[in-house]
């Protein structure tokens, strides 16, 4: 089926950086360059503590808010947490679910992350969830096995009606902010690979409206030739999103893409 039916997803994850000031520069200048286009659907994950700012700024723009992470509960009493309604009520329309950062450090099992998946549903949130072999798991060629076990345990339950508001991030964790990057043929074997498991899952017509993200060391520098694959809908940006220039790069790339 014909790529041009999926409109590419530019998403810069900022991770554990810049605070609601700085967060203020780095929106504005986005924002002003690339803030009224809509070919490319572009999306920023700033930190909670920058949310609010951000939407603020980006009010009246074509950039989507999207955040890093939630509990799967609407409220209560879970401490240093951040409900998916909290979310909503700063505009977020995206949530960064299963980001290997947060598998690694926060021992975030598929089944955790399947219940924040279907909770982002719940509260009409867009989940972008990440799956992605560690450096061993490919020498020992299990990258295929590793990436179809992520899916089936996050997406456990999830409706085809749920998931036509779904995208998949494929972040090879040893390309993570390590500068190595995938090649193209490598990335877009595994893309291959997660859209027969959506159109198994979920049926063709939705399978080829999600759109899988590449993410791992995504520059301008290598950007064209990523984007230029045909299962690769666009980027899951952490490095090259912190400054604008980068950023709005990348924006520009993918529209001419
Ligand atoms: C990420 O963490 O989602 C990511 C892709 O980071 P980087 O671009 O820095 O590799």
């Amino acid at each position: 089926m014909n790529k041009a039916i999926r409109k590419y997803l530019i998403a810069g994850n900022w991770k554990m950086n810049k605070t609601a000031s700085e967060a203020e520069d780095l929106v504005k200048d986005i924002h002003q360059s690339v803030g009224q286009q809509t070919e490319v659907g572009v999306c920023i994950c700033p930190p909670f503590t920058a949310l609010e700012t951000s939407a603020r700024l980006l009010e009246g723009s074509n950039i989507q808010l999207g955040a890093q992470n939630m509990y799967p509960k609407a409220e209560g009493a879970y401490t240093g947490e951040v409900s998916p309604v909290m979310l909503r009520s700063l505009f977020c329309t995206f949530v960064i679910l299963g980001h290997s950062e947060r598998r690694e450090y926060f021992g975030e099992t598929d089944a955790f992350i399947n219940e924040k998946v279907l909770a982002s549903f719940e509260s009409s949130l867009k989940p972008i969830l990440c799956v992605g072999e560690k450096l061993e798991e490919r020498e020992a060629e299990k990258t295929l096995e590793v990436v179809r076990e992520q899916l089936e345990g996050g997406l456990k339950d999830v409706t085809s009606e749920q998931a036509e508001n779904l995208v998949v991030a494929y972040e090879p964790v040893w390309a993570i902010g390590t500068g190595k990057t995938a090649t193209p043929e490598m990335a877009q074997e595994v893309h291959a690979v997660i859209r027969s498991w959506l159109v198994e899952r979920f049926g063709e017509t939705v399978a080829h409206k999600i759109r899988i993200l590449y993410g791992g060391s995504m520059k301008p520098a290598n950007a064209e030739e990523l984007l230029a694959q045909p299962d690769i809908d666009g980027g899951l940006i952490g490095g090259a999103s912190l400054q604008a220039k980068s950023f709005i790069e990348l924006v520009n790339l993918a529209k001419q893409a």
